[in-house]
């Protein structure tokens, strides 16, 4: 069967590397990206490069109008998606829940929870069998937040990625005689642009020594985990979180 894995958020960061290790196990990758054409297109170029099959999309997957556009061309350019990875995630800013901003708290819900959702209902339709199709995995990408909260910090980012962990639960109970398992990592520190969007890029330094390993996490090593909850190698794993988080 031709495999073809949508991830979502993939120019940048843990998506990028996903997108690059999917590849080189065979996958044809759609790349998903908000704004950041360039990111995209560079992962692109380097996995055809390397002889692999890629295609950068843009799409605002908080939008599910979007979000049908979005399966729709990745399947006309790559063949029906049969793996899907929802990595895309905002933390919003850094700060107390008493100053958090209704808009900040709406986008990060949307990006970090709706979305999934929006994916995941697309990805039933075209790969249930209870829609005749073969079946398929979903890896959702979580947080640690999710366990500790996050105070003084991301507390909504926390809540969203709760959220995530609870719909990630549920779908695969809802979904697991259907072909389809579901299945989630839930990432501690990883070192992408995401600290510095929050609004402290030295947070990465700050946290790092606080793990039990001592060191933040490569995005590569987030990549070997959702890669695996996709194979065919956790075919009897689905409802599972895995912490990837340095012994956190
Ligand atoms: P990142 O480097 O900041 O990259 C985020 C990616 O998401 C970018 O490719 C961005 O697209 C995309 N994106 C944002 N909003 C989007 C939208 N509405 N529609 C489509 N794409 C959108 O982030 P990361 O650290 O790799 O995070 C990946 C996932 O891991 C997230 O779910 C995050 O919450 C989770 N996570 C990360 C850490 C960590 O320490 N890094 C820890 C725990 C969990 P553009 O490139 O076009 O802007």
């Amino acid at each position: 069967m031709n495999k073809v894995v949508l991830i979502t958020g993939a120019g940048r960061g843990i998506g990028a590397s996903t997108a690059a290790l999917a590849a080189s196990q065979g996958y044809a990758v759609a790349v998903n990206y908000l704004g950041n054409y360039q990111a995209a297109s560079d992962v692109v170029s380097a996995i055809v490069a390397a002889g692999g099959k890629a295609l950068a999309i843009q799409a605002d997957v908080s939008r599910k109008e979007e979000v049908a556009r979005l399966f729709d061309q990745a399947s006309e350019q790559l063949g029906p998606v049969t793996h899907l990875v929802n990595n895309a995630g905002v933390p919003g800013k850094i700060g107390r829940v008493e100053d958090l901003d209704p808009a900040v708290l709406l986008k990060t819900f949307e990006v970090n929870m709706f979305a999934a959702v929006y994916c995941s209902q697309q990805f039933i339709k075209r790969c249930s069998t209870k829609y005749g199709a073969a079946g398929g995995a979903i890896v959702n990408v979580s947080s640690m937040a999710s366990r500790t909260g996050s105070p003084n910090e991301l507390v909504h980012y926390a809540a969203a990625k709760a959220a995530l962990e609870t719909f990630n639960y549920g779908l695969a109970s809802e979904v697991a005689t259907e072909g389809i398992r579901v299945n989630a990592v839930s990432c501690g520190l990883f070192e992408t642009d995401i600290h510095a969007e929050a609004g402290d890029a030295s947070r990465l330094q700050r946290y790092a020594t606080r793990m039990p390993m001592q060191r933040a996490g490569r995005p590569e090593e987030a990549a070997q985990a959702i890669m695996w909850l996709l194979s065919p190698a956790a075919s009897y794993i689905t409802g599972a979180t895995l912490p990837v988080a340095g012994g956190r």
